[in-house]
């Protein structure tokens, strides 16, 4: 029998712990949030509209294509660097971590495990350069279940024709290309969903109307109308009737990012509270002087960093290439529910003017509520969840 010495090799890494490349690449995008979006967080939020500038810059950062292979103009990065760029962009603006989070664990994540080797050549590069990109999975019937989309592809000679609409499909607005999901073959079911690379130019499709929402305002969020919209064939992604593998697969690995982004939104919350304590006088002293206070802001750090632990082992699990399905759903799940009530009490923390748009952490409060709803309830995690602890 091995002594413990003998079976002992180099500690794990503490999962908080980032490699030198990752600390930097933290920080380029920590100071691209704070310098370059901060500044127009507010105005973007009123006028509902990401600026175009910034999304270039966004662009010019490598921000859109983090995992994208050098040779194909990317970042060459990994899935754990998405993560640490969603959530750093969070922290300043959870619309900007959204549009980020869609492109990279999304969109590009669909790419690259599924596009076959033209696609890659021809999207690829346009996706790390200068185009944004939507997955379109959602329809009025069909959020949830999801797989009970009514939207059809029909095939005739070398393209399909796709007729139907999706709703509520982040990025909308600006995409060129969208990764749009259609039964072809009803009587299969499920099994005849296919994902198919629809772009904006194609003959039959349209951006509909732009939703008013709650929260991440500067996120745009649009229906898609599609009346035989032609795709050609070649547009086909992964394999006929495999879309509903393709979607499950990827929102497994984007809800990490979600949670990501919820955890930079509960920093941010966070970051504003302290310094709002240190400075806000009452009775006499800084508001940071009372135990209640105190309490409240050490409660937060807490869960802030335990949602973080839990983002930061599902991102590490999936670079790994290790299971990561229920950790990612624990993740999201946890990350969504500290994201709203950390924003909430920052909001108490600032009294009044916490509760004005003149401040902050409004915003982040708003903000905070689609964590719990968009790529999968807190509901459908909890299912998730249950059916591996209960081996379901
Ligand atoms: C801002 C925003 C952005 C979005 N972006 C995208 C996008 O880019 N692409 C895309 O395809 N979709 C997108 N969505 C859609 C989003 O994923 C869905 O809204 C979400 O999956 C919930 O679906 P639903 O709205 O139809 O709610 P429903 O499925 O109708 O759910 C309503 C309620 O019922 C509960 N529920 C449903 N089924 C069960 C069950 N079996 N057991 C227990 N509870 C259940 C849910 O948890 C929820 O509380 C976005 C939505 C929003 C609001």
């Amino acid at each position: 029998m091995p002594t413990i010495s003998e079976t002992t090799s180099a500690p794990a890494p503490p999962l908080s712990v980032l490699s030198d490349e990752e600390r930097m690449f933290q920080s380029t995008v920590r100071r691209f949030a704070r310098e370059r979006i901060a500044p127009h967080v507010r105005e973007m939020d009123d006028a509902s509209v990401f600026r175009k500038d910034l999304l270039h810059e966004m662009f010019e950062l490598g921000l859109m294509g983090i995992e994208i292979p050098e040779q194909f103009g990317g970042q060459g990065g990994n899935f754990f660097q998405s993560v640490l760029a969603v959530e750093a962009l969070a922290e300043v603006d959870p619309s900007a971590a959204v549009i980020a989070d869609v492109q990279n664990t999304i969109a590009n994540n669909i790419l690259l495990r599924w596009g076959n080797d033209e696609q890659k050549r021809h999207y690829l590069p346009k996706l790390a350069r200068d185009t944004v990109a939507a997955f379109a999975l959602s329809e009025a019937g069909s959020g949830s279940d999801a797989f009970a989309m009514s939207t059809r592809a029909t095939k005739h000679g070398d393209h399909y024709l796709i007729t139907g609409r999706k709703l509520w499909i982040t990025n909308a607005a600006e995409a060129g290309v969208y990764f749009l999901f259609a039964n072809a073959n009803p009587e299969a079911g499920y099994r005849g969903i296919t994902c198919f690379l629809v772009e904006r130019t194609f003959p039959g499709f349209q951006v509909g109307k732009k939703e008013d929402k709650l929260g991440i305002r500067a996120s745009s969020t649009c229906e898609l109308i599609l009346d035989e919209c032609r795709v050609p064939a070649d547009n086909l992604l992964g394999e006929f009737g495999k879309g509903y593998k393709i979607a499950i697969e990827t929102l497994n690995e984007g809800r990490i990012a979600i949670g990501a982004q919820m955890v930079g939104l509960a920093q941010g919350a966070l970051n504003h509270s302290i310094n709002y304590s240190k400075q806000r006088q009452q009775f006499g002293k800084v508001i940071a002087d009372y135990q209640g206070i105190q309490f409240e802001l050490a409660q937060m750090a807490t869960e802030v960093e335990a949602a973080r632990l839990l983002v930061y082992n599902g991102a590490r699990l999936r670079d790994a290439g290790l299971p990561f399905v229920t950790e990612a759903a624990m993740a999201k799940y946890f990350a969504s529910q500290v994201g709203e009530i950390t924003a909430s009490r920052a909001v108490e923390i600032f009294g009044g003017v916490g509760f004005t748009k003149d401040y902050p952490v409004e915003k982040l409060y708003r903000d905070a509520k689609i964590g719990r709803i968009y790529e999968g309830t807190s509901n459908m995690q909890k299912l998730t969840i249950a059916k591996q602890i209960l081996g379901l």
